[in-house]
This record gives C-alpha cells, sequence and structure tokens, in this order.
C-alpha cells in the first residue's frame, strides 16, 4: 500500500452496513433514504438512456445540468453563476471533496477541518499530501468554538474545509457561526471549501445558510452538493462544485484525470429535479423531521442521551447513560443484543472526544424506525 494511504482504515460505512447484511439488522447506520426519489426523474434518467446520452458527457458536465445548478443557486441563494466556468459537474459530492483537495493543497498545507469529520475528508487531506487541523464541535450541543477556530490556524494554513449541515453531529452553523468563520478566512486569507450535501435537509427552526452568500466570501468559496440527499438518489452520485472560476477550474484540473466525464444519462435527469421537482427537497425535509422525532424519542426511551440534530440524516447519542464507556465496542455488539447496526462515531475523529458517541440514521421508512427502536427496547 502507497504511503499517502497508510493509516487509512477502511470507511466504517462498508464495514457496518456489511455487518447489518450478515446478521440482518435494521440498518440505522449508513445514510440512504429506503425510498427513491421523484418517479419523474428516474423517467427522466430511462428516456435518456433510450435517446443517445450514452456516450461521453463533456468534461465539466452536460450544459443542461450546469444551467440547472446555476438557476437553483440563483432560486435558492441569490448566487449567480456563469454555468461554464463557475460550475462542474461531479461523480457524487465525493469526487467534487476528491478533486477539489487534490486540485488546491500542496504537500505540507495545512486544512482547518471540523472534527467529528465526514471519514473521506481525512483521506483526501492526506492523500493530497495536506496536514488537518481539527476544530472540535463538542458534546453535547456541537456548535463551533470561535477561539478553537482561531487558535487553529497558523501561518501554513491555506484552507477551512467546512461542512454544514454537518454529518455526524447534525450541526446546521448559524449566521453568526458562519460569519466567525467568514471573518477568519479573510483576516488569514483562506479558501473555504464547503460540503453542503444537506443544504435542504434541515428541520423547523433552522436555516441554511451557504457561507458564499455572507460578504466578500464568494470569491474565496468553493461550495460542494450533490443530488443524493436533496433528491434520495445516493446511488447515482451525480454533483457539482460551484464558485469563483479559479477554484471551479482546479476541481476540473483534478477531475479530469479522476474519472475524466461522469455518466451521461444521469445528468439530464438531474437536471429535471432541479428545475421541476423543486418542491421535493422540502417535502422530503418535512418527512424526515417527523422520523428525526421518532426515532430521537425512542433513542431517549431506551436510556440514551440524544443530541436532536438541526439537519442531515443524523441523530448523535451518547451512550454513558447506558453504562457503554466505549462507541465502537457498543457498536460492534449492537447486532447480537438488539439486531441493529449504528455507527461509531469515534472514527470521525482524532481526538478521544467521539469515544463514547453513537450515530443512528433516521432517513428510513417509518416502519424499518420503528422495528428498530423496539428491538433496541428488547435488548438486554
Ligand atoms: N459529504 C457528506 C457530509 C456526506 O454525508 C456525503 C454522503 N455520504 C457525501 C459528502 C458524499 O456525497 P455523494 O454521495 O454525493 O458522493
Ligand atoms: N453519507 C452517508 C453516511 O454518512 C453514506 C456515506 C458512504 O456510504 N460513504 O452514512
Amino acid at each position: 500500500l502507497a504511503h499517502r494511504l497508510e493509516g487509512i482504515p477502511p470507511t466504517i460505512f462498508t464495514t457496518m452496513s456489511a455487518l447489518a447484511a450478515r446478521t440482518q439488522s435494521v440498518n440505522l447506520g449508513q445514510g440512504f433514504p429506503d425510498v427513491d426519489g421523484p418517479p419523474e426523474v428516474i423517467a427522466r434518467a430511462v428516456h435518456a438512456l433510450h435517446s443517445g446520452a450514452n456516450q461521453y458527457a463533456p468534461g465539466p458536465g452536460v450544459p443542461e445540468l450546469r444551467q440547472a445548478v446555476a438557476r437553483h443557486q440563483v432560486r435558492h441563494y441569490g448566487l449567480e453563476l456563469d454555468p461554464d466556468s463557475q460550475v462542474v459537474v461531479t461523480t457524487g459530492a465525493t469526487e467534487g471533496i476528491a478533486a477539489a483537495l487534490l486540485g488546491l493543497v500542496d504537500p505540507g498545507d495545512e486544512v482547518v477541518v471540523l472534527e467529528p469529520y465526514y471519514d473521506s475528508y481525512t483521506a483526501m487531506i492526506q492523500m493530497a499530501g495536506g496536514v488537518r487541523r481539527p476544530v472540535t464541535l463538542r458534546a453535547p450541543d456541537f456548535r463551533l468554538d470561535v477561539d478553537e477556530l482561531r487558535a487553529a490556524v497558523t501561518p501554513r494554513t491555506r484552507f477551512v474545509l467546512l461542512n454544514s449541515p454537518h454529518n455526524p453531529t447534525g450541526t446546521v452553523l448559524t449566521r453568526a457561526e458562519l460569519q466567525a468563520v467568514a471573518d477568519v478566512a479573510i483576516a488569514h486569507d483562506l479558501v473555504v471549501i464547503t460540503d453542503e450535501v444537506y443544504e435542504h435537509l434541515v428541520y423547523a427552526g433552522s436555516e441554511h445558510v451557504p457561507i458564499a452568500t455572507l460578504p466578500g466570501m464568494f470569491e474565496r468559496t468553493l461550495s460542494l452538493s450533490s443530488a443524493g440527499k436533496s433528491y434520495s438518489f445516493t446511488g447515482w452520485k451525480v454533483g457539482w462544485a460551484t464558485g469563483p472560476a479559479p477554484l471551479v477550474g482546479a476541481v476540473l484540473a483534478a477531475k479530469q484525470w479522476l474519472t475524466f466525464t461522469s455518466g451521461s444519462p444521469l445528468q439530464p435527469a438531474v437536471a429535471l429535479a432541479l428545475d421541476e421537482a423543486g418542491e421535493f427537497p422540502a417535502s422530503l425535509a418535512a418527512e424526515l423531521g417527523a422520523k428525526r422525532d421518532l426515532l430521537c424519542a425512542g433513542l431517549a426511551e431506551v436510556g440514551l442521551d440524544v443530541r436532536v440534530p438541526e439537519g442531515t440524516y443524523f441523530a448523535t447519542t451518547d451512550i454513558s447513560a447506558l453504562g457503554w464507556a466505549d462507541g465502537t465496542a457498543f457498536c460492534l455488539a449492537l447486532p447480537e443484543r438488539a439486531g441493529v447496526v449504528a455507527i461509531p462515531t469515534q472514527g470521525f475523529y482524532d481526538s478521544d472526544a467521539g469515544r463514547h458517541l453513537v450515530r443512528w440514521a433516521f432517513c428510513k421508512d417509518r416502519t424499518v424506525i420503528e422495528e428498530g427502536l423496539a428491538r433496541l427496547a428488547r435488548a438486554d
């Protein structure tokens, strides 16, 4: 194995979903919905398959989708983008993250990143030769500590890698928290790479604010998103990077050597989703908000300390209240004890601040959540 992959374990999602399948457990681990997105979007993909969209797409993505992404950014956020130079289609946000880091980070550059972090960030910062500088969102509230953020910046820092709504904690950064990040970025001339795949999955009382909309931030922000979460097509792997042309150009410069182009037939379908199924994400968020409440109430009922998330697919619990200290041991024992799979959060930390934390997904059918909760209630 190459040095650049040393110490990077297999992704926890593969491990835990395999465990769920092997033990026939209710899978409240990996975040994917068990109901697909809008049928008219699927029909558009089928039509594309039958009407010749089967050869290479243009490198930056099919124009129809880049234009639809630009329209989405204006409609929701008032951000005006040139679809030719300021939008690139990626193979999921995962490729967006990889191409952004490989395209922008030089060896030795420091990347300030919110801990716990989505696991591909650590792997890709390392593969790019960068150095991560964690800023920890601490239990029980998982808010951003602005002093800790300021202290993480050194003369070698060049990037902030942000994620809001945040996986795994479910924190949605407030406008004030984002303004603090923006102030630090401007003061130290940092580029912000922001992963906003859960942009539409935010629940009553909270609001998603793209950091690119704050004064002075557009020109230093690269934003990443994807159709996976907003339209319940996580397996389609259609994402996009948006921002000023030099940052988007760096993504494209790396992307051309990773995948060259992304799959053709799904791109017109995602364009249609953005333009014509614009109501879908809000109704999905309303449903998910109710499922969040169902899951959080049930987890509290079995004695877990639950942090009710403001966004995403996930709720985080502290397992100490049940007499457990180690989330990994808890999650490895859970299939046997209860027939349920969840994700130990420790894998998303460098520090041991996540040792007692476990993440549960509520992007599942109600009956699945209810069955998972009933099994937990019966566990010893
Ligand atoms: N970022 C975060 C925070 C995520 O939770 C996910 C979904 N697993 C991704 C990126 C990857 O998105 P995609 O499936 O579009 O590659
Ligand atoms: N984003 C989803 C999660 O956090 C799935 C990620 C994955 O499978 N790589 O569970």
